[in-house]
């Protein structure tokens, strides 16, 4: 098949924070990319307040750095308090700039974001966005697949015709359903009510961290967010409804330790099930699961948008290849392999860290927990590796993120090589013999170092700024095509 029998390269279906991502990366390889959302706006109920550095950088990829950092805080950290408001746990982000280049942790408001990710693919002619369009059928095939979708507003019926489906299409997936993959519950299911507050006075003395208030009665997490937006977010007792507590008396009876009606306006508020699940499958033949169609996380580390960030990041240059070059199994099963063990290992720790907060303590969080000399205990942020995925298991570097470098006058060595693999060596190069784009870095001492670090000569780095693998040997071409052979068909 040509590209002419296709419509598009890729369909996305849904246009969340995780389908924009991924559309913008797919753009940025030249792919013709339609995504199809049912709604006509962005989602307006509170959700995600807080991302990481990892996920910072990807959106540096994208180009959106700039509009979102006029929007952004720096995030302090999260405390752990009991009944008595004594320190159980410290978890701080220290305001040091990480291996990604950027601070561990940002506090944002997710409508902005969100804004800006589709702001930025108004600039590719190869993207079309249609809102109001629900996709209701799906056909996978051996060599394309169809989607199916009705424009809500004039009810009328279309089909396309692409190589791949992506479903970022939220928690109650449709292409999950489609797919017939089931979820795997890992055992949390609680329901919160998620306030958002702005502060109408400045006096108002509150934490300018998370504090998390662990209670067996009515655990309740407090957000220091962007500007003067503040969140709250409190646990439903078992058979209590959302009318129940959303009740002046009941809901102004909790809120008033902290804030009173006359001091702020309630911007939005809702009740959720937080729930842990991770689907099956993430892929069947031509379709995907990416986002919370994949995956679902309790809030309490912050980490469920980022782990659809980091799936588009993972899975955009695998789909680029596939649609360049063809369709490569081994290549599009590893997307599956390398993040679900990532993504389960954040459930599990704030599972743990849900679990510590329907308490008064005693619950171990993570191995990065650890009891200091005054008795508190203090956790640093987990970064689980890749799982199994690409390349070889003995070699030591493979699944480790590469640095984000400045070079010369403050250039960004990602901006080098931008959404291609590379080859960095302090050995000799004959590019001509190599498949794959090679630098010499030898002259450039802040890349040699990290050579150095790494401990080898040469290393191979992948599109989503992860190490492939590494190798002292002075034969780069057998090198270069260890890679090719797993990623080429
Ligand atoms: C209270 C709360 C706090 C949170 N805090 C954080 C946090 O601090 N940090 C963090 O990283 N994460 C957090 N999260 C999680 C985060 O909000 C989600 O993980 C993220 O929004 C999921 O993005 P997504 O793009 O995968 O899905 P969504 O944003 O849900 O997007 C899915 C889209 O698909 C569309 N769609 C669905 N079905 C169809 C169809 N058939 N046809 C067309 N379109 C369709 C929907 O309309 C929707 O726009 C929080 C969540 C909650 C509830």
């Amino acid at each position: 098949m040509t590209n002419k029998d296709f419509d598009f390269d890729v369909v996305i279906v849904g246009l969340g924070p995780t389908g924009g991502t991924l559309a913008n990366l797919l753009a940025m390889n030249n792919l013709s990319v339609l995504i199809l959302e049912r709604e006509s706006g962005i989602y307006n109920l509170p959700r995600a307040v807080h991302f990481d550095d990892e996920v910072m950088r990807i959106f540096q990829t994208i180009g959106i750095t700039k509009t979102i950092a006029k929007k952004l805080i720096i995030n302090k950290g999260t405390k752990f308090l009991d009944e008595n408001d004594n320190l159980i746990l410290d978890w701080p982000r220290p305001k040091v700039i990480t291996e990604n280049g950027w601070y561990p942790s940002y506090r944002f408001h997710q409508p902005d974001l969100e804004r800006s990710i589709r702001q930025r693919l108004k600039i590719f002619k190869t993207v079309v966005t249609l809102q109001n369009s629900e996709v209701f059928k799906i056909i996978n095939k051996k060599n394309f697949s169809v989607v199916h979708y009705k424009d809500l507003k004039t009810e009328e019926i279309f089909s396309v015709k692409s190589k791949y489906i992506v479903g970022c299409d939220g928690a109650n997936s449709f292409i999950r359903n489609e797919i017939k993959t089931e979820m795997e519950h890992l055992g949390f299911e609680q329901r919160w009510a998620v306030i958002d507050l702005i502060l109408k006075t400045k006096k108002i003395n509150l934490p300018d961290r998370t504090i998390q208030y662990c209670n067996s009665v009515r655990p309740a997490t407090y957000c220091r967010n962007v500007g003067k937006r503040r969140r709250w977010e409190i646990a439903l007792k078992e058979n209590e409804s959302a009318e129940k507590f959303f009740e002046d008396k009941t809901f102004w009876s909790f809120l008033s330790q902290w804030v009173l009606p006359h001091e702020v306006e309630i911007e939005r508020k809702t009740v959720y099930t937080f729930q842990s699940a991770i689907a099956k499958k993430w892929r069947k033949g031509r379709s995907f699961l990416v986002g919370d169609s994949a995956h679902l996380t309790p809030p309490f580390m912050g980490q469920g948008m980022c782990a659809g960030i980091r799936d588009a990041s993972n899975l955009a240059w695998k789909i680029n290849i596939c649609c360049k070059n063809g369709h490569n199994e081994r290549l599009l099963d590893s997307y599956q392999s390398e993040r679900s063990s990532n993504v389960r290992d954040y459930i599990n720790t704030a599972m743990k860290m849900g679990e510590l907060l329907n308490s008064i303590g005693g619950t171990k969080v993570s191995d990065t927990v650890y009891v200091q000399q005054d008795g508190t205990i203090k956790m640093n942020s987990i970064k689980p590796a890749l799982g199994k995925g690409l390349g070889d298991i003995k070699d030591k570097n493979r699944g480790k993120i590469f640095p984000s470098l400045k070079i010369g006058i403050n250039k960004d060595f990602d901006s080098l090589f931008s959404c291609n693999s590379i080859l960095i060596t302090n050995k000799k190069i004959n590019q001509k013999q190599l498949k794959i784009k090679a630098y010499n870095v030898s002259k450039i001492p802040e890349i040699e170092n990290v050579l150095k670090y790494f401990n080898t000569s040469s290393l191979i780095i992948r599109p989503d700024r992860f190490i492939f693998g590494s190798s002292d040997k002075n034969n780069l071409e057998k090198f270069s095509e260890s890679y090719l052979k797993e990623t080429y068909i």
